[in-house]
């Protein structure tokens, strides 16, 4: 039961983090690490996402989805 959090990149608009990489250095919680040349969303950190939303403001391909989501 509870509230979780999605964190989503969405691979067909992402440049990849040689061409930008954004998602990577705003994050202060680290929930996005470099995954060879493309960025990666470590899933056991999700929960510690703050909904700050700077990922989202980073990222001008609009490749970022944060969801809130419940479970039962
Ligand atoms: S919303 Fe904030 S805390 Fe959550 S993944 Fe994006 S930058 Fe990190
Ligand atoms: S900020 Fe967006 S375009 Fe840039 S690396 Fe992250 S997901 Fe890809």
């Amino acid at each position: 039961m509870g509230e979780f959090i999605k964190v989503e990149i969405n691979f067909s608009r992402c440049t990849g983090i040689k061409g930008c990489g954004g998602c990577v250095r705003v994050c202060p919680v680290n929930i996005f690490v470099e995954n060879g040349s493309n960025p990666a969303v470590i899933l056991e950190n999700e929960d510690e996402c703050t909904l700050c939303n700077l990922c989202v403001g980073a990222c001008v391909h609009d490749a970022i989805t944060i969801r809130r989501l419940y479970e039962e």
